[in-house]
This record gives C-alpha cells, structure tokens and sequence, in this order.
C-alpha cells in the first residue's frame, strides 16, 4: 500500500481560549485603538509590550501591524533613508528587501552557505559597502553571531535583525534579535505566534525606541506606552519625526499575550516534530540534513534539505511525487516564484548582482513548514514519504547513467 498524508501544511492551531475569552471582552468594550483607553486602564497593546520585552530581555519594546512594518521602521529609525544601501541575505523571503525598497534604500545582497546561514566571508568582503545590515535568520538558521557581530562592529555597520522565524530561538543562551540594535519579529499567522496579521521591535536603545514608537504613529500619546522611553527621551525628537501608522491594535494583543505565555512550551513541542522528521530523512542517499551547530538554540517551525546538485529536472520530479502523496515541499531553486517562495534573483527591482554559490545551494534547496496540528506520528510518515521519493528518483538517476 502507498501511504498518503493528508494534513495540511498551512494549518495552525487554534488560537487558546484564554485568547478568544480576551478578544471577546475587547470587543465588547469596543476599546480597540491603543490608546482608547479607560481610567486606570493599561490597554492590551500596552502589557502585551511590557510582556513581549521581559522575554527577550529587552529594554524597549514596540508592537506594530506587521513584520515587515517592525523591520522599515527599524530602518527609518536608525536614519537609513533613498538611495542608502543595505546589506541583507539573498536567501530570504520577498518582505525583507521589500522593507529595504519600502524607505527608498537599495539592498546589497550576501550570499548564504550550505548551512543555510549568511556567508560571513561574503559579508566581511561587502561590509565596507553599507553601514547597515538587516540579518534574516531565515526559517530559523542561526550564524556564528559571534563571528557576525566582530566582522559588523569592525566595519561600523548596524545589525538589525529579523526574527520571523526565530522568536523563542537563541545563540549562546541570548535570545535571537538581542545581539544587533534592533530586533525585528513577526506575529502573522505562519510564525511562531499568530495574530494574523503584526510584529515586534526590541532595542535597548533609548533614542531608536522614541523614534520608532512616534514613526509608528503615536501622536503625542507616547506617554501611554510601558515599555517605552521616558517622555524626555521624545522631547528633542516629537517635532522631527514623522507619523507613519502601523499601530497594533488592543484586538491582536489580547489575542496573543496568552500565546507568548506559552511559547517556550510550544517551541519544544515544534522541536519534537523537526527531530522526527529529522531523523527519518537521514541517511537517505544524496540528500543532505542540515546539521543544526551546538550554540544554536533553534525553533524547529519548518525543515530543509538539499538534494546538491542534482539538477532541476530530478529535483522537480521528487516534489511533484512528493506532491502526489500530500506532502508540500517549496523550493527555492525553480525558475519561478510560487506562492510565498521566492529567491533573490527573483527581486529585479533590486537588480541582483549573480551570486553562484548561493545559486548552487537555492538550486538543490527544499522547504517544509511543520505546523503544531502535526502529531509525531504525522511526522514520521512525511519523512518516510521523502524518503521513499527522493530514493526512487536518486535510483532512476543512477540507472540512467
Ligand atoms: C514573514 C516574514 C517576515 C515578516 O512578515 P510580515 O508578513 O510582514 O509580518 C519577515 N521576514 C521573513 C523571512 C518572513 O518570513
């Protein structure tokens, strides 16, 4: 018999009852802007920031309407404005350049390696070119931050980083967003938390913190932030700074304080579903696991493999068979952008400079989310599935040849 797997690989869970108890009572006082509040009143926003700083051990904390808002905003913040150049990763997804060219600023791509982190000697070879960097650590693969940090702070070049994929994750016991000057995170639906749609900025920065929190369009009601600047930090600064809205609403918050106080819980339980899958795709002939360093205390939210250089027509054969038996791998070498995969050579509004290695890498590139609905067993059949696939398709080869 053939086996099948039949979940659905954008399927969450639900949100908890605590939240939708939360939300219900939001709505029933209608108090949803931020800064409607009662007398006396915190507002969800507001302890949903205070909360959001105490886990990652920030300073400052500022919930906004989306990843992608946290990260221009962070840009703007640190003064990058038209024409200014960015670093960033060229094996990441379309918001992060898109957060470059949204203020105007060019990105300047860096390659990744086959552990599927930025390549630090490209980085050190380009770090004279920007002063910023905006570090993806995409589907959750953290570099040599040590290493990373000593090449940014030789060079004077900012580290703003982007956490979509590592809110819960850390290098050396430091949370992931706590080694740059800002930390980016994401709170839409296929993240670690899920409020549809939001994000996260973490700085320990007074001045950056002011200015984030009035470009995310606070008026003059800084004041009814928590985890914020005093009002003095904004004095020299409320006149200057535009207001460019991208506010969290009471709505989205109430929703998500129950789920970060559960999220070291559910990173261990995502854990649990990539070392099943793991462990069933090793070994299997030509394909590579990406071997996780010891310092990388990583949330295992999605999974990848590289079939290296097998070539596209081989690699499309095993995700369309793959495909036949329910399992949905993305990759991101194809010669086309699909759904919310895409490589940098994809992103010609920044002209791309070719960058071999990384194509070879993309080329044998697969991708697959692991949402929490998933049970072990789930799992282990996905990788058995894989496994089977892979090797049809590596046998065909051989015998080809
Ligand atoms: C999802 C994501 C973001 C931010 O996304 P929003 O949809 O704007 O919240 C940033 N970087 C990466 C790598 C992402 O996957």
């Amino acid at each position: 018999m053939v086996e099948v797997f039949t979940g659905s690989f954008t399927q969450q869970e639900p949100i908890p009852d605590e939240g939708i108890a939360a939300a219900l009572a939001v709505l029933r006082h209608g108090r949803l802007h931020r800064y409607n509040l009662a007398p006396g009143e915190a507002g969800e926003v507001a302890l949903l920031e205070e909360e959001f700083a105490a886990l990652t051990g920030a300073r400052y904390c500022l919930a906004v309407a989306s990843g992608g808002y946290a990260m221009a905003t962070a840009l703007r913040a640190v003064g990058i404005g038209p024409g200014d150049r960015v670093l960033s990763n060229a094996f990441t997804l379309a918001p992060v350049p898109g957060a470059i060219a949204s203020v105007g600023a060019v990105p300047v791509f860096v390659g990744v390696t086959r552990d599927l982190t930025i390549d630090l000697d490209d980085l050190a070879a380009k770090a004279g070119a920007a002063r910023v960097l905006l570090l993806s650590h995409m589907r959750g693969h953290i570099c040599d931050m040590d290493r990373l940090m000593a090449i940014c702070d030789g060079a004077g070049v900012t580290v703003i980083e982007d956490c979509a994929h590592t809110m819960g994750a850390s290098w050396r016991g430091v949370p992931s967003g706590r080694h740059g000057l800002i930390g980016c995170y994401s709170t839409q639906t296929y993240k670690h938390v899920n409020s549809g749609e939001g994000g996260f900025l973490v700085t320990d920065d007074a001045e950056v913190a002011a200015r984030a929190v009035l470009l995310s369009g606070s008026y003059m009601l800084y004041d009814r932030h928590r985890a914020a600047p005093p009002p003095e930090a904004f004095e020299g600064l409320r006149l200057d700074v535009p207001n460019i809205s991208g506010r969290m609403d009471n709505l989205r918050a109430a929703i998500l304080r129950p789920q970060l106080a559960r999220l070291p819980e559910q990173c261990d339980r995502w854990n649990a579903r990539y070392r099943a899958v793991e462990t069933g795709l090793r070994g299997t002939p030509g394909l590579t696991v990406i071997e996780r360093p010891e310092a990388e205390g990583f949330v295992g939210s999605s999974i990848q493999f590289l079939l290296e250089d097998w070539g596209p027509e081989a690699v499309a054969e095993v995700v369309a068979r793959c495909k036949a038996r329910g399992v949905e791998l993305k990759w991101f070498g194809a010669e086309a952008p699909q759904g919310y995969t895409s490589a940098y050579r994809h992103w010609r509004y920044a002209a791309p400079a070719p960058l071999p290695e990384t194509d070879r890498v993309l080329a044998g590139l697969l991708d697959m989310r692991l949402p929490l609905t998933f049970s072990l067993e789930d799992c282990a059949l996905i990788a058995r599935i894989v496994r089977a696939e892979a090797g049809a398709v590596w046998q065909g080869r051989a015998a080809a040849e």
